[in-house]
C-alpha cells in the first residue's frame, strides 16, 4: 500500500511550521509522498488577503527542493467553497484503493472538525494524522462529537495506516514550532524580519509582490 500524506491549508503564507510538520510526519510514518492541497476558497477563513495564485506560487517555491513534496491544485480548479471531502473523493478516485490517504492536520483544525462539510464521511476516504500545535487547547476542549470520533477511530499503531487505506486516527508528536501564518503576516506588515520562520524564497516573493502590507 502506498502512503500518501494530504496536507490542506490556506498557506497564507506557507511557513516552517507547515514544512517541518509535513517532513516529520512523512519520515516518522514512512510516507511515499505528501501532497500540499491549497484551499482556494476556505469556508472557515474570512481573512484571506492574497490571491490563490500568489499563495500557490509561494508553496511551489517553498517545496521545490523536496522530492517528497508536491502541490496539488485540484481545489483551485473547482468553483465554490473548498471542501476537504470533495478533495478526498476525487483523490480516492484518481489514486485507487491501494493508496492509503493520510489527512494531516493540526489540533486547531481538528477541534472544529464537526463543522466541516460531511465530516462524518472523511474517515471513509482517509486516515487522520493529528499533531498538537504548541499553543493548542487540551483534548478536553474538543466538542463531544469530535471526542467521540477520536475515541472510536483512535489507534497508536502506525502499521494500521498501511494495513487499511482509511478509517484510523493517529496522534503523532512532532517538534513543536509555534509559528502561525497570522503571526508571519503581522511581521511582514510591520516590516520585521521573518528569516527562519519562512523559506527565504517565500520572503523574497512577498517583498517583490508587496504582499501583506498594512
Ligand atoms: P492562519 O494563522 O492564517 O490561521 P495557519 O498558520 O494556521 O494560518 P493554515 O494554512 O491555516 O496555517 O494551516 C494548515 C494546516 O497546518 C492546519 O491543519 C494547521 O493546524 C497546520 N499548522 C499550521 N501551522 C502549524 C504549526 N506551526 N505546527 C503544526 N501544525 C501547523
Amino acid at each position: 500500500m502506498r502512503l500518501v500524506g494530504i496536507f490542506g491549508g490556506t498557506f497564507n503564507p506557507i511557513h516552517f511550521g507547515h514544512l517541518r510538520m509535513a517532513q516529520e510526519l512523512a519520515s516518522i510514518l514512512a510516507m511515499d509522498e505528501v501532497k500540499f492541497i491549497l484551499s482556494a476558497n476556505p469556508p472557515h477563513k474570512d481573512n484571506v488577503m492574497v490571491s490563490a495564485e500568489h499563495r500557490s506560487a509561494m508553496v511551489k517555491l517553498a517545496i521545490a527542493d523536496n522530492p517528497l513534496f508536491s502541490l496539488d491544485e485540484l481545489e483551485l480548479n473547482r468553483e465554490g467553497p473548498s471542501y476537504t471531502i470533495d478533495t478526498l473523493v476525487s483523490l480516492r478516485e484518481s489514486l485507487g484503493q491501494d493508496t492509503s490517504l493520510c489527512l494531516m492536520m493540526g489540533s486547531d483544525a481538528f477541534v472544529n472538525l464537526n463543522t466541516w462539510c460531511r465530516w462524518q464521511e472523511l474517515l471513509d476516504y482517509a486516515h487522520i494524522v493529528l499533531v498538537q500545535r504548541p499553543s493548542a487547547q487540551p483534548q478536553e476542549a474538543f466538542p463531544t462529537e469530535v471526542k467521540a470520533l477520536l475515541r472510536d477511530h483512535y489507534t497508536d499503531q502506525h502499521a494500521d495506516l498501511a494495513n487499511e487505506n482509511s478509517g484510523g486516527i493517529i496522534m503523532q508528536s512532532i517538534t513543536g514550532q509555534d509559528i502561525s501564518a497570522t503571526g508571519v503576516r503581522g511581521m511582514f506588515g510591520r516590516g520585521e524580519s521573518v528569516r527562519y520562520l519562512v523559506h527565504d524564497e517565500v520572503g523574497s516573493y512577498v517583498q517583490q509582490h508587496h504582499l501583506y502590507r498594512q
